[in-house]
């Protein structure tokens, strides 16, 4: 049996978790916030309110923290667990998000406007794999002994979980980003309290609900969804939180930064990028422009990384932007629940409106604007668009727009386009596109991002480390790295006499 939550066919445990009463996850319960507030959560694809969250404030960001500070006691459950347990727990975690996918998938295409095979293949599982992933380094965190020259004296090293981590996530990868920020923060031993973005709370209140049946102790993990102003400030600003992780905008990082220096709090940030993509006349051309045309229009663009400033060598430029503007016009949009959608909406209005501007400032300025097919009716739908004739200064290929716009630009030797390239405030991602290795070697030493793309885009690893140059943030999610930035290393000095 299937529920009908306004136009689309959603299954009754995910219209069951949306008619939850709104709540934050502190200590192992769901709460009303304290004040009793709510926000609005709205579906993108119809622009109709699909359910209501808890405006958590400082008072529940507080009441969070201690839980997470009690449960990071040294005589606590969770730091009396054995590497082995621990890692026992991630994994179990990694299963019950996998046992739940299609609803949670559901939830991610309802709160998030994602299209449900992407939301399923990509967000869920990669988020399980996080977990996965991560559950096999508790038994792996090992110190060092130290060649000292004094005598009579043994000193040892050993890597302690940095405490109280704060989690603020971005509402386009609500349940991927809780893999990417809490499973390694879990491994290393620490404790989280986690701030969603408003727009998209719900997955990851459940999944704290399924890591406390998974084994994992009561206030090791809380979830206060807020507004970023009140509950996300708070949680910087809170003296008893060790450690910041951020995946958002980077002026918002900026203001984090800044806020946490105050505490020589630690900080990771995951920021916003404008990333390069060179397509070379010797590339495979199909394969490069399906790749760069994935890039940019999964998820209606809205990726940290996504491939948004394309050079194209200057032979194959008009080809390519042929070939570029039949994509846009073949991709179907519509609802992520329509197992036909191809392009889903964007997040909100605002989004919206963003993204247009964005677009009409490009026309304005002299640019060739390529538009693919409208959505008809509600929803904060912007189609697929290619724009072309603009140059480098254009703030279309200098900004991070965040919707379904690629700008490309011609380009007529190596050199010069690696110099494009790279001046950009941002790092994140760059990619090239070219059969020749020692191109392909140039560019990936003379690139300054932090992942490099060669004849392929847009994979991820748990493995992988993931992060910025520049502007675009430091410390890296993901792989051994990211563990290493929930971790603070001892040394420890015994004198034998
Ligand atoms: P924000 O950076 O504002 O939001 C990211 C998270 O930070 C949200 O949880 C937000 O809360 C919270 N937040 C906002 N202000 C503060 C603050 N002062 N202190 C602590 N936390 C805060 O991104 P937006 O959602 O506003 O998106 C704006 C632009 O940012 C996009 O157009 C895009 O260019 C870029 N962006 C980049 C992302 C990336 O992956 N690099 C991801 C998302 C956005 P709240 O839920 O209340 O907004």
């Amino acid at each position: 049996m299937t529920l009908s939550v306004e136009t689309h066919a959603v299954s009754p445990s995910v219209a069951a978790r949306l008619d939850l009463p709104p709540h934050v996850f502190v200590d192992g319960q769901a709460l009303p916030a304290l004040s009793g507030r709510t926000i609005p959560v709205l579906d993108p694809a119809s622009g109709r309110r699909i359910g209501t969250a808890a405006c958590g404030d400082p008072a529940d960001v507080d009441r969070a923290v201690q839980a997470a500070t009690r449960a990071f006691d040294p005589a606590s459950p969770w730091r009396a667990m054995t590497p082995l347990e621990r890692g026992k727990v991630l994994h179990r975690i990694g299963d019950a998000v996998l046992e739940r996918a299609d609803e949670f998938a559901e939830l991610e295409v309802l709160d998030a406007g994602k299209v449900r095979g992407a939301a399923r293949g990509i967000d869920v599982d990669f988020a399980a794999r996080c977990f996965h992933y991560f559950a096999g380094w508790p038994t792996k965190i090992v110190g060092s002994t130290v060649p000292t020259s004094h005598p009579g004296v043994h000193i040892a090293t050993e890597k302690d979980p940095v405490g109280v981590v704060g989690a603020i996530t971005a509402w386009n990868f609500p349940l991927l980003l809780c893999g990417w920020k809490i499973a390694p923060a879990l491994a290393a031993g620490c404790t989280v309290v986690l701030k969603p973005s408003e727009e998209t709370p719900h997955s990851a209140l459940w999944l704290a609900e399924l890591a406390v049946e998974a084994g994992l102790p009561a206030g090791v993990l809380n979830v206060v969804p807020g507004r970023g102003q009140e509950a996300g400030q708070a949680l910087v600003d809170h003296a008893d939180v060790d450690k910041i992780t951020f995946t958002g905008s980077t002026a918002v990082g900026k203001e984090i930064a800044r806020r946490a220096a105050d505490q020589v709090k630690r900080v990771t940030l995951e920021l916003g990028g404008k990333s390069a993509n060179i397509i070379f006349a010797d590339a495979d051309l199909d394969a490069a422009v399906e790749g760069s045309a994935g890039g940019i229009f999964w998820h209606s663009g809205q990726t940290c990384s996504a491939p948004s400033r394309l050079f194209v060598h200057r032979s194959v430029h008009d080809r390519v932007v042929e070939k570029l503007r039949a994509i846009a016009d073949d991709l179907r949009p519509g609802h992520g629940l329509d197992e036909t959608t191809e392009l889903g909406p964007l997040v909100n209005e605002s989004q919206q409106r963003k993204v247009a501007g964005h677009v009409r400032l490009a026309r304005e300025q002299g640019a060739s604007v390529h538009v693919g097919p409208a959505v008809p009716g509600e929803g904060f739908f912007h189609p697929a668009t290619v724009i072309s004739d603009a140059r480098d200064d254009m703030a279309c290929a200098t900004e991070e727009i965040f919707g379904p716009v690629l700008t490309v630009l011609p380009f007529d030797d190596v050199d010069e386009v690696l110099r494009r390239a790279d001046a950009s405030e941002y790092g994140l991602a760059a990619g090239i596109w070219t059969r020749d290795v020692s191109i392909a070697h140039r560019a990936t030493r003379a690139l300054r991002a932090g992942t490099v793309y060669v004849n392929g885009w847009g994979l991820t690893d748990p493995a992988a480390p993931f992060g910025g140059y520049r502007q675009s943030g430091y410390g890296r999610d993901l792989g051994p790295d990211a563990l290493e930035g929930y971790l603070e290393t001892k040394s420890v000095w015994t004198f034998h006499g």
